[in-house]
């Protein structure tokens, strides 16, 4: 599983995902887009609808991801801890792995259920341009390099709101999608051949 704010889904989700689930030969990549993120609430999130369609479109051409409405059907702020009990609980015998990023590990190092979270899944953490991976020398959680890719949700949404493209850094659809729903403060319509 790997869960985000997908606001939007980019291609660093996206071969993040793909390279954790060739190394640990995954039957499955179960993409969860947050609810309320409590991390984030200082600043104005898309619509949890807008970002599961999204990350819907994303991921609609590879049969081994999915995407799963737990966080965003479950009211208030999202925790992973619920997050990895439901999917637990709708696959009783699979064996778990959460895929995170540099940034997303140092974090959950810090978080109080951190020992609960461990025993839950085992932990995947990734490098992404621009954050150390915490050094971890513990069982249940893997370090490992994937193919750079220095783009955020963040750089994507400031390049859509100041008219600058985001083509190939986030799936065709997801740029049309944008240019459609006018997201991020989208005055001209992201979709233009720039
Ligand atoms: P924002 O800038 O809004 O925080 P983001 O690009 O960090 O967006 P998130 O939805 O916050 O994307 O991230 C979801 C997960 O994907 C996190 O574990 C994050 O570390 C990881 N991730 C995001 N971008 C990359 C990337 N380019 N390479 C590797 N991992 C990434
Ligand atoms: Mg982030």
């Amino acid at each position: 599983m790997m869960g985000g704010t997908f606001d939007p889904i980019h291609h660093g989700h996206l071969v993040a995902a793909s390279e954790v689930a060739s190394v640990f030969d995954l039957d499955e990549v179960v993409f969860v887009p947050t609810g309320e993120p409590w991390q984030k609430s200082d600043r104005d999130v898309a619509e949890a609808e807008h970002r599961y369609l999204m990350t819907v479109i994303a991921t609609a051409a590879n049969p081994r991801f999915t995407v799963s409405r737990v966080d965003i059907d479950r009211p208030g702020p999202t925790y992973t801890i619920d997050t990895l009990r439901d999917l637990r609980a709708q696959r009783p015998d699979a064996e778990l792995f959460f895929i995170t990023g540099a940034d997303a590990m140092a974090q959950i190092l810090g978080w109080k259920d951190a020992e609960e979270l461990w025993s839950l899944a085992h932990f995947v953490g990734v490098t992404r341009p621009g954050h150390e991976l915490p050094v971890l020398d513990r069982s249940g959680v893997s370090l490992m390099e994937v193919p750079a890719m220095s783009i955020s949700s963040t750089d994507c949404r400031e390049r859509v709101r100041t008219g600058h493209p985001v083509w190939y850094l986030v799936p065709d659809g997801v740029v049309q999608y944008i240019g459609k729903y006018k997201l991020y403060n989208n005055k001209n319509n992201a979709v233009n051949n720039g």
